[in-house]
């Protein structure tokens, strides 16, 4: 909003304007006077005056006869802001954009805007969470022994108890690693819970990897957290949810990522679930052309991305469940034969493997027998 004959630098103006926009024009859409990105930039002049091709939305006294939304927007935009920065501070309610815009998509992950998603319970076995979760950054941890110059998770199973994962990581601070402790509810690891001490935080995270994993502690008797916000602890259960959401005003909304699957990350797979999630969504919007974005359209749009992820919920609750014993024997070749090794960590690629050696102990047996008559072992 500029003075009239004094215009802000339109950047991306030469830009064709998207076809699905994440952002609000208030006043309305019937023609708009400069092109809007998501990342323009824009200020407000003292001059509480409308731009000369707009007069009709203030009738030129635009401090007391303009919508509250512009009122709104002015006053934010007494500093530089971007469009999207804008529509957040705004806290505009989703039936707004719903009735505004073409497709709303809810990525809000755990948030508490997943309430509007019912949860489908045949698809979600478990309605209690299977893990206390408790994340440490941390600097000066050591090097992996067998492996000191090549970077590499560490998983550690400790039956009953629970996992230990050790992930290299960059933070604000530089290169740090994660100690990712995954409790069994009710379990010596499930004591994060009231903690709000990062360093009693990073204390209780040591305690339990001297007692089941002094291999790891051992790296770690010189660790510092990265900072004091760098701790974690919490726990959900893992739900998959109807992907359409319907609003008060009867607007319909499509959920993404985890707020229609959030796995337990106990596989590590949120985060490129969310990103093959976002490409089948682009897929199905660019593929519909000019055809209404309607509750078919959302529910068959998230049905393509399911046809992944079911496999990634499948394997992940496996995981969350005891070993069976022929996942035992799994686990155990995997540490003499390489070949196993090697399919068991390509299926953290492509979790549709596991239906081919993993689930069913036939199938398992007969791909381990394959494999060690391969060998020769
Ligand atoms: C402890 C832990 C460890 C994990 N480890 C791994 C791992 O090693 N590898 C892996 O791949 N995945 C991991 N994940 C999972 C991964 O973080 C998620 O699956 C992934 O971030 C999901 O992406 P998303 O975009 O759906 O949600 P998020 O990344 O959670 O993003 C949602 C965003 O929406 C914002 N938001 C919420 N409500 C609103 C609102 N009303 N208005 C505006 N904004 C809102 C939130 O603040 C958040 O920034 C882990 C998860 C946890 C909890």
């Amino acid at each position: 909003m500029g003075k009239p004959g004094k215009r802000l630098p339109v950047r991306g103006g030469d830009r064709r304007p998207a076809r699905v926009r994440p952002y609000s024009l208030t006043g309305g859409r019937t023609r708009f006077g400069h092109v809007l990105l998501v990342e323009t930039f824009v200020g407000a002049t003292a001059a509480l005056e409308a731009a000369e091709e707009r007069k009709e939305l203030t009738n030129g006294n635009l401090a007391s006869r303009v919508t509250p939304e512009m009122r709104a927007i002015v006053v934010l935009c007494r500093r530089m802001r971007t469009v999207a920065e804008i529509a957040a501070l705004l806290r505009m309610p989703l039936g707004y954009f719903s009735r505004t815009y073409d497709l709303v998509l809810v990525s809000a992950g755990k948030g508490e805007l997943v309430q509007m998603f019912a949860r489908d319970a045949e698809r979600s076995p478990y309605s209690e969470p299977q893990r206390a979760l408790a994340v440490a950054y941390v600097h000066g941890l050591g090097p992996r022994p067998e492996h000191p110059d090549m970077e590499a998770v560490r998983c550690n199973l400790v039956p009953g108890v629970g996992e230990m994962f050790v992930m290299p990581t960059f933070t604000t601070s530089g290169r740090a690693d994660i100690l990712f402790w995954e409790g069994v509810p009710g379990g010596p690891l499930d004591a994060f819970e009231d903690v709000r001490d990062p360093a009693e935080h990073l204390s209780l995270t040591l305690e339990p990897m001297e007692r089941f994993l002094p291999w790891e502690y051992a790296r770690a008797t010189e660790v510092e957290l990265t900072d004091a916000g760098g701790t974690l602890a919490g726990r959900y259960a893992p739900t998959v949810r109807n992907p359409v959401g319907r609003l008060p005003s009867g607007g319909l909304v499509l959920g993404v990522a985890d707020v229609v699957v959030a796995d337990d990350p106990i596989t590590g797979q949120g985060s490129n679930s969310a990103s093959k999630c976002a490409a089948f969504y682009l897929a199905s919007i660019l593929e519909h052309g000019e055809e209404e974005f309607d509750e078919a359209w959302m529910q068959a749009t998230f049905d393509r991305y399911w046809e992944t992820a079911r496999h990634v919920t499948k394997w992940t609750n496996a995981m969350l469940g005891p070993p069976p014993e022929h996942v035992l024997n799994l686990i155990g070749a995997a540490g003499q034969l390489q070949p196993v090794a090697d399919r068991f960590a390509n299926g953290f690629n492509d979790p549709a493997d596991f239906e081919n050696f993993f689930y069913d102990p036939k199938k398992t047996g007969g791909y381990l027998m394959e494999v060690s008559g391969a060998s020769g072992a």
